[in-house]
């Protein structure tokens, strides 16, 4: 069997990862899995269940019923939590608020890295997050990390948030992307940071092609 291609792409929130990952997976024709919409859909799942982020036994029992895969939709990548397909559910403003409360419990850490890493050991993937790159694929054939400026990052997610008629304010919003990423930074458990042997790109003024372009330059199937 030839060896798998690993491709982990972190960054800050709204670094392009998403765009990019799912791009250049198409483009390789290789799987992609967006590790952030895992995190949100235990959020969602959380709030939906009225769990209090204490109660580590109901969350664990939660964790234990719950199976995540992707899917397609259209030519966009879903959610299906059970049988439920999600999408836009995953980023609401109330999800968005509380994901990195939730993605810093070590429960919730222990079983999202281990889904994520088994979907690695079956297929070649590009998989973009917060800790690929450090603590889920240390191993990756090819570890990307983006940085963006914050403003730019701003930008991009409040014209998301119009097309799809989500409504908050841009300085809200703003503050929300620098408040996520500092929590982000700043916890005990696998913290978003650089890789010593990722390869930096910064995509504040680069298209989507461009950057898609880039990171062929570096990763080639082997
Ligand atoms: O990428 P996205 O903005 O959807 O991620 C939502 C949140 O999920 C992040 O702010 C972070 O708290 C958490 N996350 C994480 N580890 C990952 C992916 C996402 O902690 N690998």
């Amino acid at each position: 069997m030839s060896k798998l291609l690993t491709i982990a792409i972190d960054g800050p929130a709204s670094s392009g990862k998403s765009t990019i990952a799912q791009r250049v997976a198409e483009r390789l024709e290789i799987a992609y899995a967006d590790t952030g919409a895992m995190y949100r859909a235990i959020t969602y799942l959380l709030i939906k269940n009225n769990l209090l982020l204490d109660d580590e036994a109901a969350i664990q029992a939660l964790l234990d019923r719950v199976q995540l895969s992707f899917v397609r939709q259209g030519n966009q990548q879903a959610l299906k939590i059970n049988d439920q397909v999600v999408s836009e559910e995953l980023r609401s403003n109330e999800v968005t608020s509380l994901v990195s409360k939730v993605a810093a419990l070590s429960v919730v850490r222990e079983k999202l890295t281990h889904l994520q890493q088994e979907m690695a050991k079956q297929q070649s993937i590009v998989m973009d997050g917060r800790d690929i790159g450090t603590q889920v694929l240390p191993n990756a054939s090819f570890k990307l990390f983006f940085v963006a400026d914050v403003d730019v990052r701003a930008q991009r997610r409040y014209k998301e948030n119009q097309a799809a008629n989500r409504k908050q304010s841009y300085e809200d919003l703003r503050q929300e992307i620098i408040d996520r990423d500092h929590y982000d930074m700043h916890r005990e458990i696998s913290p978003l940071k650089k890789a010593s042997d990722a390869i930096e790109i910064d995509t504040s003024y680069l298209s989507i092609e461009e950057v898609v372009q880039e990171v062929l330059k570096v990763v080639h199937p082997i």
